[in-house]
Order: structure tokens, then sequence, then C-alpha cells
């Protein structure tokens, strides 16, 4: 196989690995977006759940102190017997001070009612909130899923063609150009370069005048000295002559 022919490979190989990364990229950006929603779902579904638990347990106290203050009053209205029943002063003193005593722990009570009746009323609207949020995402996963993973199916099948084509031109390459293409490959991503003027297209940089000398002298698969890439020449586009 002549060198010529072997650029020709290079660069059909080149051409699908751009492909294939353009892909990858384009599966990496839809599964994400599949994952972000789910993720927000179940985010939204961990709040509702929290929520919850936090109303139930504010209802609860609620209710026990509504009891609270059932026994409470009655306690009061028996307290209030004895202070009519009580024929010493020393009595009704005491029973007065009982008087006194429950109707301050009622109002602390009631007080506390208010407090857990507000913060209900504030946990029960945040909760209708997160559940009106978990509607919408339910409707965006559920108008999207579909079509995402369809086109992940295509993109797949059609990633799958390719590199199976891809196999097939790497299988041409002497397999040490290869091996040295894939090695440059996995370290920057794209594994040629050429020059037409004695400088790499890829990384800009000047090649030593001797490299680019023999480089235009005959068909040659080199080494860029700054980014390693495999690099030959091609002749400049008509009217872009390099000046040197
Ligand atoms: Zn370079």
């Amino acid at each position: 196989m002549t060198i010529s022919e072997q650029i020709k490979i290079l660069e059909e190989l080149a051409g699908i690995d751009a492909e294939l990364k353009t892909m990858d990229e384009e599966l990496t950006g839809d599964r994400s977006t599949l994952t972000t929603l789910k993720a927000s779902l179940k985010k939204l579904e961990d709040k509702r759940g929290e929520g919850k638990t936090a109303l139930d347990a504010n209802e609860k106290n609620r209710n026990e102190f509504i009891i609270d203050v059932r026994t409470m009053m009655q306690q009061v209205e028996h307290s209030r017997d004895k202070l009519n029943r009580s024929r010493t002063e020393r009595e009704s003193n005491a029973a007065q001070r009982e008087v006194e005593e429950l109707r301050k722990l009622l109002r602390d009570r009631e007080d506390e009612i208010g407090r857990l009746t507000t913060e209900g009323d504030a946990l029960r609207l945040s909760l209708e909130g997160t559940q009106e949020e978990i509607k919408k995402l339910e409707a965006e996963l559920g108008s999207n899923e579909g079509a995402i993973t369809q086109k992940l199916g295509s993109v797949e099948s059609q990633r799958a063609q390719r590199q199976k084509a891809r196999d097939e031109v790497a299988k041409k390459l002497p397999p040490v150009v290869y091996r040295r293409y894939e090695t440059i490959r996995g370290r920057r991503g794209v594994g040629i370069a050429q020059t037409s003027d004695g400088t790499c297209k890829a990384c800009n940089m000047a090649l030593p005048p001797q490299l680019y000398h023999r480089l235009r002298r005959e068909p040659l698969i080199e080494q860029c000295q700054s980014c390693q890439r495999l690099i030959y020449f091609v002749p400049p586009v008509a009217g872009q002559e390099a000046e040197h």
C-alpha cells in the first residue's frame, strides 16, 4: 500500500471518527435530558413525602392539643365549682389560684393551637404547590420521553452502522499506523493534521523546515513535533499560496 493510499484511509477514518464523536455527544445530551427530568421528578416526590410527613405530625399535635383544651376546660369548671363551694378564705384562695393557673395553661394551649393552625395551612399550601410541580413535570416527561427514546434508538443504530464501517476502514491500515493514530486520537481527540505552508493546521505551530521540506517532496506521514498528530502535506488551495 502506498503512502498516498494510507493518507486517504487515514482521512476517511478521521472523518468517521468525527461523525462518531458528534453522535456520542448527541446521545450524551439526550440521555442527560431524560436523566435530569427524572431526577427532578424524584426530588419533587421526595419533597412531597416530607411535606406529607410534616403535615401529618402537625395535624396529630393539633388534635392532641384540642383534646387537652377540652380536658382543661372541664378542669376549670371543676375548680370553679370548688371555688363556689369553698367555705373558708383559705379554701377560696386555693381554688382561685387553681382557676387562674388552669386559665393560663389553657391560653398557652390555645396559642399553640393557633400556631399549629397557621403552620398547617402553610404546609398544606406548599404541598399543593409541590403536587402542581409534579403534575407539570410528569406531563413534560410524558410528552418528551417517547420522542427522546425513539431518537436515542435511531442515533444508536446509526452509530452502530458507522462503527462497523470504521472497523472495515481501520483494517485496511498497516497495524503500526493504525495503533499510532489511535494513541494520538485518544490523547488529542483528532489523530491527523495537515500542513500546506509549514505550519501544522491542527495546532498552528511551525514545523522544522527540514521536516516540512521532506513532507513536501513526496507523500509522507510524519508526526507534528508539538501536537504529535500524524501530519502530511496537502497542496494549498489556489489563491491561498503561502509566501515562503
Ligand atoms: Zn501540530
